[in-house]
């Protein structure tokens, strides 16, 4: 067996949000003591192994009882074999019982309910989540697949199956990471379906009243999910009459007055727009893949007044950071913004300005293990944009690279925009997504690069969402 002695504490909850220490209201736990819960299969704990007003991190371990498991085994479909691993593995990972503890813990905070904080539990709020052991049938691929299309950043790593035997290879748990502004509610939803079906597996027989429990907690999402019948038949355990009734119902829901629902959706991201800005989604995004790609150097290519870089300061595992932008005004805004001049010698060694342009073949730009480019190619004039491609992708080589613009598709959402008309003044284009992954898919084969494409900000059911990402890596 995999070694999970130190990773017993199953699911950990995270924000930044301030004061942090409201997660306390929305989870209904208070943040100074330790509450423990007696579950059918064992016992639930929810601690805070930290809890100040910047950060603030909820934890929800699962002790389960594995004795009382072989004695309930009547309840459990598979043969003798599958039977053993699944004893054997229960008690550690992530699986139908942690939904189960979700459900009964983190009731209210399920249902959208906060008595002393509702306008947070109704608001996106940045969250982390970390799952020390989720069983992945499918892999890594699958996860992504699951979670990246709901907005969320994924970062997941294999676990050996043991650590004595490295030859052994690989087992089919990850550590897994997932980051997004989401509202607790449609986090604690997306984890409450999502880790079962991961796991293609359920503690329980599965009924009629599965079909209810997964519309519950999934008709405002399933509808439009790229892996929506994937999702149904693992959810259901493979029950072909529940996974038809559940589709078919998924689509009525979804077709139930249209023109309704429509008009709540745009009121809905008329106040997200409003509450939470796009600014923050993107950084929080970008950052997110830079965590991702582990890098020690950054460059910020077009960093204009400097609010990425000011973000990379904080990551500590980042050495050196560059910030680029053709524009001297910029830099000086840059400069001021940043106090350089104020920054303690050591966090001052870390961090350069420099003004270029990304048109230009520049030596300065080569060697990082990630940069960065965010809404800036649309200020290039498009026939600048195969000097752009050479000079990041054929000189520059970053061993990641991050580039972020609008997805056009989106401004009609954007009530105070005329039809037609683009963002910003000094935009030369704007492309919908198609355009973007053509080009960006493009640019990676020519250059041996991969890339995915992650949306940032509300996702639109047929829009998709505001800002377009490609995370491109060689
Ligand atoms: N990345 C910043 C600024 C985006 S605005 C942010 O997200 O806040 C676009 C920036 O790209 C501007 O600062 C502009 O000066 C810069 N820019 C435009 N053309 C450029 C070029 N050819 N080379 C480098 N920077 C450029």
């Amino acid at each position: 067996m995999i070694n999970i002695e130190e990773s017993k504490m199953l699911l950990t909850i995270t924000t930044i949000h301030k004061p942090a220490t409201d997660l306390g209201y929305l989870l209904y736990k208070n943040p100074a003591r330790l509450q423990s819960f007696s579950l059918a299969f064992g016992q639930a704990h929810v601690f805070y192994p930290e809890a100040s007003a910047e950060r603030c991190t909820a934890a929800l371990l699962l002790e389960i009882d594995p004795i009382g498991l072989v004695r309930n085994k009547r309840g459990m479909s598979g043969n003798s074999f599958s039977l053993e691993q699944y004893v054997n593995d229960r008690p550690y990972v992530a699986s139908s019982f942690l939904s189960v503890a979700i459900s009964q813990v983190f009731g209210s905070a399920l249902g959208g309910r906060s008595k002393e904080r509702q306008e947070l539990a109704e608001k996106p709020l940045p969250f982390e989540v970390k799952i020390a052991v989720l069983p992945c049938r499918g892999g890594e691929m699958f996860l992504r697949k699951l979670f990246e299309p709901l907005g969320y950043t994924v970062k997941a790593s294999q676990l050996v199956l043991d650590e004595k035997f490295p030859e052994w290879g690989q087992s089919r748990y990850f550590s897994v990471e997932l980051q997004s502004v989401v509202r607790l509610k449609d986090l604690l939803r997306h984890l409450y379906v999502l880790i079962p079906v991961l796991d293609d597996e359920k503690h329980y027989w599965v009924g009629e009243d599965e079909v209810e429990k997964l519309l519950r907690n999934a008709s405002e999402w399933l509808g439009s999910h790229p892996e929506k019948e994937q999702i149904t038949r693992r959810y259901l355990k493979h029950r072909k009459r529940l996974v038809r009734d559940a589709l078919a119902r998924l689509v009525e829901e979804d077709d139930q007055d249209p023109d309704k629902t429509d008009e709540e959706h745009a009121n809905e991201e008329a106040q997200l727009e409003e509450r939470i800005s796009l600014n923050e989604h993107r950084f929080g995004a970008v950052l997110a893949a830079v965590r991702n790609a582990s890098a020690r150097s950054v460059i910020d290519f077009g960093c204009g007044s400097g609010k990425l870089l000011e973000r990379f300061l904080q990551e500590k595992s980042i050495e050196k950071i560059v910030g680029m932008d053709v524009s001297y005004r910029v830099l000086e805004v840059a400069n001021e913004k940043l106090r350089l001049d104020r920054l303690p010698e050591r966090q001052r060694s870390r961090i350069q300005l420099i003004q270029g342009s990304l048109t230009y073949r520049d030596k300065r730009l080569e060697g990082f293990d990630c940069a960065t480019a965010v809404e800036v190619i649309e200020h290039l004039d498009m026939d600048r944009l195969n000097a752009f491609e050479r000079v990041v992708f054929e000189f520059a080589r970053p061993k990641t690279m991050i580039i972020t613009t609008p997805n056009a598709e989106y401004n009609v959402r954007f009530e105070n925009l005329p039809a037609g008309k683009l963002r910003h003044k000094d935009h030369r284009f704007e492309w919908n997504r198609p355009e973007f992954e053509s080009w960006a898919r493009k640019t990676a084969e020519r250059h041996g690069y991969s890339v995915r494409f992650l949306p940032i900000g509300p996702l639109d059911r047929e829009l998709g969402a505001p800002t377009q990402m490609g995370v491109f890596q060689r």
